[in-house]
């Protein structure tokens, strides 16, 4: 098994000065991080995971941007983008077939026993799981509560909703309590009763000629394939709203996608056991074209 390209990145941050490349390649069968690493004892830190195609990142500079924007929402070191793009690129560039391929690649806080040393990051580039058959046949999802009203943004920002932290130990669990119902994946509700996004990604719904994605003051990430899809969608003449989904809404949906960088558009097929329509014509055009982009 593969294990892919790893590229520790000893100054991540935007400033920090030393000698010689701020990044290394290392084996990514071995050991590489000390277990005081505030990335594994707390989960404080960020990351970005987006798709490689054809040989380069897509979305590259959308990824960095929110790569930025989750820093600065946990009081980050701002990452370096340059030192990013090259290190991701380094990856790329060893890895035996880069296609159809991801990236993952992390900022954290630093050392919890050696707070002097400062932030430290990596890059992980590793060939793509095949999505083929979700994006053709969809996908079931559960309902499940996130446990706050759509407001948390304001009443509540110290729990980083809509950052891209490391911990997902939630976003995990979800999904288990998902497998449990029979459910493929997770659609996240709030208890006022609207819609949120998946656990790793966007919702999108199509109510008649207009696309409908969550705006991202409800304290979602800001998609990056959603934000493709729809631009996709405004070439063809359809409309595109943020605005809040009430879940009372999904009955009269057209159709229902879950949109992120490496699975792309998978449509809805089911919400609680309750079947939904899909777009077959429509999800098969968003993702070529999602998958021919280039920027
Ligand atoms: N929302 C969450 C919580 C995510 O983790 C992700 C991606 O992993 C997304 C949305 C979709 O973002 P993107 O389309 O940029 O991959």
């Amino acid at each position: 098994m593969s294990s892919g390209i790893l590229v520790m990145i000893d100054r991540p941050a935007r400033g920090q000065a030393g000698d010689g490349e701020p990044f290394r390649v290392v084996p990514a069968d071995q050991p590489a991080l000390r277990a005081t690493v505030l990335a594994a004892t707390r989960g404080d830190g960020v990351f970005e995971t987006a798709a490689i195609r054809r040989g380069a990142v897509q979305a590259a500079a959308a990824h960095l941007a929110r790569f930025a924007r989750s820093a600065a929402m946990l009081d980050l070191p701002e990452p370096d983008p340059e030192v990013y793009r090259r290190a991701v690129e380094r990856g790329i560039a060893l890895l035996d077939d880069a296609s159809d391929a991801a990236v993952k690649y992390v900022l954290t806080r630093g050392d919890e026993e050696d707070p002097a040393a400062g932030p430290l990051g990596w890059a992980h580039v590793h060939v793509s799981e095949d999505f083929t058959a979700a994006r053709r046949d969809g996908i079931s999802v559960a309902l499940l509560s996130r446990g706050y009203a759509l407001d948390v943004t304001e009443t509540s920002p110290w729990l980083l909703q809509g950052a891209k932290t490391l911990s997902y130990a939630v976003n995990r669990a979800a999904l288990r309590e998902a497998a449990r119902r029979g459910a493929d994946d997770v659609l996240f509700t709030t208890t006022d009763g609207y819609l949120l996004e998946g656990p790793t990604s966007s919702v999108v719904a199509r109510f008649g000629g207009t696309l409908v994605s969550t705006p991202p003051e409800a304290g979602v990430l800001p998609g990056t394939t959603q934000q493709g899809m729809f631009a996709y969608a405004e070439g063809l003449g359809l409309g595109t709203q943020f605005r809040d989904i009430r879940v009372a809404e999904l009955v009269g949906a057209d159709a229902l996608w879950l949109t992120s960088s490496v699975r792309l558009a998978v449509p809805v097929t089911a919400v609680d056991g309750v079947p939904c329509r899909i777009d077959g014509a429509l999800t098969a055009a968003v993702n070529a074209a999602l998958m021919a982009r280039t920027d």
